[in-house]
């Protein structure tokens, strides 16, 4: 299997790389964030995100167009994909950022007690909706924001009918089922794996590099999938220890 799922961020060419990847009529995944498509919304306003950081139109007339084909599969980055509690943090004394720790998480947080399954379910909800009613498509994959989560997620990801569930594969691993998810381990493209993930901006450099890779792109079928695996276990381990160390950097520098 092969498959690279683009986390929709930053849109720094106005859509020219999508158009390309759309003509190549292979499969691959779009982990849209919800509230870029809500340029109403307070983020582009208070700080949060640059005040025109949302998806510009032409973006999601592509986006639009592609939900209407069977090889493009869509998912989901949470809600608004950034952690309230820690941005009253990093933005105190009078907005000037602090970069102490990671903002950009949404279901789960070291800083805090964990979100109930209810509560994730609410934001979660919030966001497909959002999708649903912009892109007239529903999304397939739960992709937790920064790649944090926690059991409540997955709990709640299985309640709204996701049929995948992005993590980071810290190690090389095949796709698993978990209970009723279809899990994607998805890696960096200079990694081996089967599914990998990369950031829209981050394809302007070497962008011939992920066509290759969607040019052999294949469609996601059920037998990719194989049990969970202790190695499975342990990548999940292995995420919250990446995630905490990157924290515990930044503060040293920082700090
Ligand atoms: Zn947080
Ligand atoms: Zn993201």
């Amino acid at each position: 299997m092969r498959f690279l799922d683009i986390h929709l961020e930053y849109c720094d060419d106005n859509g020219r790389r999508l158009e390309k990847i759309a003509e190549l009529g292979k499969p691959f995944g779009i982990s849209v964030v919800p509230v870029l498509l809500l340029p109403e919304h307070e983020s582009f306003k208070n700080g949060i995100h640059p005040s025109d950081y949302y998806y510009p139109d032409r973006i999601v007339d592509i986006l639009r167009e592609l939900a209407k084909e069977d090889f493009v599969v869509f998912g989901q980055q949470g809600f608004a994909h950034y952690c309230t509690e820690c941005l009253k943090t990093e933005f105190k004394d009078g907005g000037k950022r602090e970069f102490k720790r990671d903002l950009w998480h949404e279901n789960s947080c070291f800083y805090k007690k964990e979100k109930s399954v209810e509560e994730q379910i609410e934001f979660m909800k919030k966001g497909k909706e959002v999708i649903e009613d912009k892109l007239k498509v529903s999304p397939l994959i739960y992709c937790p924001p920064n790649h944090m989560f926690d059991n409540n997620t997955k709990t709640a990801a299985e309640e709204l009918g996701y049929e995948f569930f992005a993590v980071k594969g810290i190690l090389s691993l095949a796709p698993y089922r978990e209970r009723k998810l279809k899990i994607l381990p998805e890696r960096k493209v200079w990694q081996n794996g089967d599914v990998f993930y990369t950031h829209y901006d981050q394809m302007n450099e070497e962008f011939c590099k992920y066509l290759r890779i969607i040019e052999s792109s294949t469609l996601i079928l059920d037998d990719f999938f194989s049990d969970k695996t202790s190695k499975a276990w342990l990548n999940e381990k292995l995420i919250s220890v990446y995630k905490t160390l990157r924290d515990v950097k930044n503060r040293a520098i920082y700090g």
